[in-house]
């Protein structure tokens, strides 16, 4: 089994709302290793492309000024299974249907304000990741507590 790798944005929300550092502390209590980190402003273009499978939608625009209206914080994580693992943290896209105990189910009462981005796929973490960080950006490190974490034949 390989470590895999996730896209992960923390929407304007969860800054306005002070609760980056909550949702980081979930990563790493998990075991998630953060390989690449930043913050940015989306700008309309980049929503286009990120949330194309939306552009239909009646909420698009409404979406589009959420996400553009306060920076965000893009990060990379990695870990076994990380993509369907973190989708799992994150809970349904409604927070107000996601359980208890997931991120948008502890933290979140809306289905656009919901906190947090995370890739629904591996195909789809490895063009986000690629599609908002440079290769520089990205940084390979083994955690000292790795034995602790995972199996030898689990990563
Ligand atoms: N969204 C919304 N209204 C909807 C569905 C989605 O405002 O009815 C927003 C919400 O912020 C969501 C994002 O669009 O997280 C992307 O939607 P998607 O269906 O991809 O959900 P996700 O993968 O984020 O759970
Ligand atoms: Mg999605």
């Amino acid at each position: 089994m390989a470590l895999e790798r996730t896209f992960v944005i923390l929407k304007p929300d969860a800054l306005q709302r002070g609760l980056i550092g909550k949702v980081i502390s979930r990563f790493e209590e998990r075991g998630l290793k953060i390989v690449a980190d930043k913050m940015g402003r989306m700008e309309k273009r980049m929503c286009d492309e990120h949330y194309s499978h939306l552009k239909d939608k009646q909420f698009f625009t409404r979406l589009v000024s959420f996400m553009t209206s306060a920076p965000v914080i893009y990060m990379v994580l990695e870990g076994a299974e990380a993509v369907e693992m973190l989708r799992g943290m994150c809970g349904a896209t409604n927070a107000r249907k996601a359980a208890v105990g997931t991120i948008r189910g502890d933290f979140a009462l809306s289905t656009q304000c919901n906190i947090i981005h995370a890739s629904d796929s591996k195909e789809t973490a490895e063009k986000e990741v690629a599609r908002f960080f440079s290769k520089e950006e990205i940084f390979e490190w083994v955690p000292s507590f790795e034995k602790f974490i995972y199996a030898d034949d689990e990563k």
